[in-house]
């Protein structure tokens, strides 16, 4: 007997918003500290760096590396049984920040640290897209 089970996902909050509607929109936005200059990822009210609360959206390229990455072979939750192999990545954007997310549409014996990565818009329904990616 197999369980269908409902996944857990992003729950955008006032500060992450925008983020979250860039990606309907096919667009990456980062917050930039308008006062130290610094790329800010995940979201969030003051800068990590200087504590300014003066963070302005930008939307960037979304051109990333591969920083680090695992390949789950085992469900890592029942959530997604379905989902295996998974390319669990950690990617580092231009911007210099970086995030977790997934790789898709690659060939698993050419994932490398370092490779160049391009984003991909993911539609999980009306209200959410997930940003993954895949080799550029
Ligand atoms: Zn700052």
């Amino acid at each position: 007997m197999s369980i269908e089970l409902e996944r857990p996902l992003p729950r955008p909050t006032p500060t992450s918003r925008p983020f979250w509607d860039g990606l309907q929109e096919g667009r990456v936005r980062l917050q930039r500290c308008d006062d130290c200059g610094a790329w800010v990822f995940y979201p969030r009210n003051r800068c990590h760096r200087c504590l300014s609360a003066a963070l302005t959206w930008h939307d960037v390229s979304g051109a990333a590396t591969l920083y680090t990455f695992t390949i789950a072979r085992q469900p890592t939750s029942p959530h997604f049984a379905g989902d295996v192999p998974q390319y669990l990545a950690v990617v580092e954007l231009a911007e210099g920040v970086r995030l977790t997310s997934t790789l898709v549409d690659v060939d698993e014996s050419r994932i490398r640290v370092g490779m160049a990565l391009a984003p991909v818009f993911e539609p999980v329904d009306d209200d959410l897209t997930m940003l993954r990616f895949r080799p550029a």
